[in-house]
């Protein structure tokens, strides 16, 4: 079968990989029709996370399932379904608690499992034509009869939008709200768009790319572009000096000025003064223990200076971490089956496999058009 293989810095290619099997009975192989390309893939693209040359990557992936283990009781084979970029047991301390990206056990001692990624575990990526999906009853999301027409939508049920959603869980988002999103990638527009569909009443996005905002706009979010504007000023002066309920960064440890210059700081401090008294940050964007590439010593250690005086002067509340898909997976898959929910309109390209290196290329340099790729084995 074919795989997309991480090779080093700013290099992928499409090769030969041995074929998904059945390696233990609770597995199941799934022929894969849609892969997406997230921004995760991005910082491991730019040689920004330690993942090992001649990785299959990939983790947002969705397909028809072609084999099962014989301890798999309830997915058979032509079921369609998604999987939830986490790899999760279902039966540790973590996952009974829906906390399914901590999970103990696929990847101890570390929490948190997922397919083709620096240090989660040895499970090789989706952008493929095959996947082994490991404790399938538990991971693989089975989609209803309209599963070809949306895939675009269903597929980003994988990570991004229940993501965004977990962004607004942390942020303690509530019907009224107004709320700030740094990051106006496919995460951050998410994380509006979940604002949104739970009753917020005006939803800023920060970013430096005009397109971006504009598709921020089109999903009813009010863009803030920070290389004309100082967003914090901004948006204090449209809330009354106050700022916002509730902050969400979807940006991660390469945020940078528009000038390109990295401040791992930046979207977090900002976060903090644009955040009104009392109100609460979700962050979602990633953050690593230690990142050599980095321009400066304390990044390079995954530390930076937080305005911690602040934060606990305005009396905010904080939650990070990796969204457990699992938690939201299924009820975002029902406002995708009932048309109240559209995540789809994210997707600037359909691709086949063989034009992963070229879509690397193009998303890496955040070229104009290029928002979210999805990548389909079938189409090539
Ligand atoms: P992306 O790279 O497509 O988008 C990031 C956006 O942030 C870009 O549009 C960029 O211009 C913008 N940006 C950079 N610096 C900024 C700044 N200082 N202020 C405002 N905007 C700035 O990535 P994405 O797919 O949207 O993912 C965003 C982050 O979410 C990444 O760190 C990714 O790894 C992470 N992620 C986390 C989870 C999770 O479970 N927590 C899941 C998926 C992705």
């Amino acid at each position: 079968m074919r795989g997309v293989v991480y090779n080093g810095a700013r290099d992928v290619s499409v090769e030969h990989v041995p074929d998904a099997m059945i390696e233990q009975p609770t597995n199941v192989v799934v022929k894969i029709t849609a892969s997406n390309i997230c921004g995760s893939d991005l910082h491991t693209y730019e040689g920004r996370t330690d993942l090992k040359p001649g990785t299959v990557i990939g983790h947002e992936n969705l397909g028809e399932v072609v084999e099962f283990g014989h301890a798999v009781c309830k997915i058979r084979a032509g079921d369609r379904v998604c999987l939830p970029f986490n790899v999760s047991c279902g039966c540790c301390k973590n996952c009974e608690m829906g906390l399914t990206g901590f999970c103990l056990t696929v990847n101890a001692p570390a929490a948190g499992g997922a397919y083709g990624y620096a240090r989660m575990g040895p499970y090789r990526g989706g952008q493929a034509d095959y996947l082994r999906v490991p404790f399938a009853d538990f991971n693989a999301l089975q989609l209803p009869d309209d599963s070809v027409d949306k895939e675009n939508d269903y597929v980003m049920l994988a990570a991004v939008f229940p993501t965004g959603w977990h962004g607004t869980r942390l942020a303690e988002v509530q019907p009224g709200d107004t709320v700030a999103v740094y990051g106006a990638g496919p995460v951050g527009i998410m994380a509006a768009y979940s604002s949104m569909i739970q009753g917020a009443a005006e939803v800023f996005v920060i970013d430096h790319i005009a397109e971006r905002l504009v598709l921020a706009e089109k999903f009813g979010a009010i863009g803030v572009d920070s290389s004309t504007t100082d967003p914090v000023d901004y948006i204090k002066d449209l809330t009354g000096g106050e700022g916002v309920d509730r902050g969400i960064e979807a940006v991660g440890y390469q945020a940078h000025d528009c000038r390109g210059n990295e401040r791992p700081n930046l979207t977090i401090n900002a976060l903090v003064d644009v955040v009104r008294p009392t109100g609460g940050i979700g962050v979602v964007g990633v953050f690593v223990p230690q990142d050599p590439g980095a321009a400066d010593e304390l990044a390079k250690d995954g530390k930076m200076v937080f305005d911690f005086g602040t934060f606990f002067g305005k009396g905010q509340t904080m939650a990070t971490g990796q969204a457990n898909v699992k938690h939201y997976n299924r009820y975002l898959r029902d406002l995708i089956h009932e048309g109240k929910a559209t995540p789809s309109r994210l997707v600037s390209h359909n691709l086949g496999l063989a034009d992963a290196p070229a879509a690397y290329r193009h998303l890496g340099n955040r070229e104009p058009g290029w928002t979210k790729v999805v990548l389909n084995p079938g189409k090539g």
